[in-house]
């Protein structure tokens, strides 16, 4: 057997026991909500489970101010061991890493070109001190950019079989019911194919408008079968539905300005994502 590629990469990932890769073919469709709402889903699994949120969208970074974290205070620290991820609760469950927490001025742009991109998720993959962590889940930016194609080069150790890592990455697509959204998940799903990077499955995010007066779920993208017919087509798993509501939104504006802390939702998510996925 030939000796183990190990880079500063997959040795920095070795403590981290699955990788999960949030993709969307289109931005806006609910993908970093997703992400989040997946750590908080995972931390609900087990009390014992320990998740880190890596931010990849180098220059739309939204996962600090969506957990509740956009706050002059959350900083990134460098110990010997390499950069602390900023921790949501005190039991450091739930770890951020985002180019938000690097910035002087929150409202800074980001202008790079492919290389800097580069640069900084080689940093982000090798040396952020996550420690042992159950799941990493990645929200990379929408479509199929310089992120993507930097991310699966340095994560190539670990899809060689028994290379220093006992699971393969993975990821989830998210789209929403519209026709856009969906040819654009398809070229998602060539990229992923030409990488060879698996896809655990499809989720259906704003499928149909809950009225908040009464309930009653609207389907304001006409056929709602698209996005389960694609999964059937291409032999994915369909993990679920999530219609738009007006409560999510509110939520994520409270956590966001800072009045509910995100970790109140570890339990309650749990519960909402069985009510939702089916
Ligand atoms: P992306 O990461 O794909 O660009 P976001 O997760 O930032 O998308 O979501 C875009 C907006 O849509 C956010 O304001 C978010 O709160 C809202 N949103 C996402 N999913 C839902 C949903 N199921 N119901 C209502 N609003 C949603």
């Amino acid at each position: 057997m030939s000796a183990p590629i190990e880079t500063p990469v997959s040795r920095r990932l070795a403590s981290v026991k699955n990788i999960i890769i949030v993709l969307s073919g289109k931005g806006g469709v609910g993908k970093s909500s997703s992400s989040v709402q997946l750590a908080l889903s995972l931390l609900s699994q087990s009390p014992s489970n320990r998740v880190g949120l890596l931010d990849l969208d180098i220059t739309g970074p939204s996962l600090p101010r969506m957990v509740g974290l956009d706050l002059p205070e959350a900083t990134v620290h460098q110990s010997s061991a390499g950069w602390v991820p900023v921790y949501v609760d005190s039991e450091k469950r739930l770890g951020v890493m985002s180019i938000g927490f690097l910035l002087k001025d929150r409202g800074d742009s980001v202008v790079w070109r492919g290389p800097k991109k580069d640069g900084m998720i080689r940093q982000f993959l090798s040396e952020v001190r996550w420690g042992e962590l159950d799941y990493l889940v990645i929200d990379t930016p929408p479509g199929t950019s310089d992120e993507h194609i930097s991310l699966l080069t340095h994560l190539h150790p670990l899809f060689i079989p028994n290379n220093l890592k006992p699971t393969t990455p993975t990821s989830i697509l998210i789209t929403t019911p519209q026709i856009t959204s969906i040819n654009d998940t398809i070229k998602s799903l060539s990229f992923t194919k030409k990488l060879n990077l698996p896809v655990m499955g499809l989720v259906e995010n704003m499928s149909g408008y809950v009225c908040p007066c009464c309930n009653e779920i609207s389907n304001i993208y006409g056929d709602q079968n698209k996005v389960f017919e694609l999964s059937k087509k291409e032999n994915l798993n369909y993990l679920g539905k999530v219609p738009i509501d007006t409560n999510l939104v509110k939520l994520l504006d409270s956590v966001s300005k800072g009045e509910i802390p995100i970790t109140s939702q570890i339990n309650s998510s749990n519960q909402q994502n069985q009510n939702e996925v089916g």
